[in-house]
């Protein structure tokens, strides 16, 4: 990779990708502007998702994926501690038919990866239907507040001077002598900055971008999805269930509305 020389960045989307490439970049001393589409920042995939701080135990059948999760486990609830909710139960469940792996493959890829992961009290396995379900797991995985995570985002920017400007489109980019020439759109007025290099972190729109500026497409397919926030019954409140691997739901605390998220593989995307 070619060396980057820091100067003038510009970011577009301000999600959380966003957000700390910003500090990043700002810290290696760059002038950093992040440009938002919407009014606030993390208000589009980084809010709207499971809020799993992942450790791992979602991808029985991708060891790297798992791996790479519990390195990164520590690391983001050390760093982003003040958001972290820890003070709920995490069950895994394994189903015993349409599932991908076993309850005993489960329990042993968690060995392999060095998660937590020990048979549950038979309380909770009292909860479940045993004709339906293999095994069930006490583990730990925690969930994130997005807001709180936003909050702490910001202050982090302000100290590192990052400028934000939302309500800011990033509609197109083009060469301009050895920079950048970016169009954008603020309050629905064109503006036109020159920078040194531009970051695509729209996530789900990045082909907007690269499409608007003529580049080549990435070839990805898009899927609507839909989080549903549900209220859980009182012995529920302190608990999370991830129903394992094939066509299930997971329901697990989502701190920032102080409610459930209640996902499903098959019916979360429309
Ligand atoms: C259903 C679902 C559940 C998930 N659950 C989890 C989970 O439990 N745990 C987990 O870690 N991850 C989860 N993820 C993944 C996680 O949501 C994403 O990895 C993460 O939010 C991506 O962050 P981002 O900053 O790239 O995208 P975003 O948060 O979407 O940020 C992109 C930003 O770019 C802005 N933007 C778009 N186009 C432009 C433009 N042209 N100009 C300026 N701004 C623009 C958007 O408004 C948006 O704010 C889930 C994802 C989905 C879809």
């Amino acid at each position: 990779m070619a060396k980057m020389v820091c100067r003038n960045i510009a970011i577009a989307g301000g999600g959380f990708f966003g957000l700390y490439l910003a500090e990043q970049l700002a810290l290696k001393g760059c002038r950093v502007t992040i440009f938002e589409k919407s009014q606030q920042l993390m208000s589009r995939a980084s809010y709207v998702n499971q809020a799993r701080v992942h450790n791992g135990y979602h991808y029985p059948r991708s060891i790297l994926t798992a791996l790479r999760s519990r390195l990164s486990f520590p690391r983001f609830v050390n760093e982003f501690a003040d958001c972290i909710d820890d003070d709920f139960a995490k069950y895994y469940l394994v189903a015993g038919s349409l599932s991908k792996v076993t309850g005993e493959q489960f329990r042993r890829f968690c060995q392999r990866i060095g998660a937590e992961c020990e048979e549950a009290p038979a309380a909770v396995k009292n909860l479940v239907n045993p004709g339906l379900i293999d095994a069930v797991f006490r583990t730990r995985e925690y969930a994130f507040d997005s807001h709180k995570l936003r909050d702490i985002m910001i202050d982090r920017l302000s100290a590192a001077k990052v400028r934000v400007v939302t309500d800011a489109v990033v509609e197109k980019v083009k060469k301009s002598g050895e920079g950048l020439e970016v169009f954008t759109s603020i309050g629905g007025q064109p503006e036109t900055v020159y920078v040194d290099h531009l970051f695509n972190c729209t996530y789900s729109r990045i082909n907007y971008l690269l499409d608007g500026s003529g580049l080549a497409l990435i070839p990805l397919r898009h899927e609507m999805t839909e989080m549903c926030l549900v209220e859980v019954p009182e012995e529920f409140r302190k608990m999370g269930m991830t129903l394992m691997c094939g066509p299930f739901f997971s329901v697990m605390p989502f701190p920032s509305a102080q409610l459930h998220s209640f996902s499903h593989v098959r019916y979360t995307l429309h």
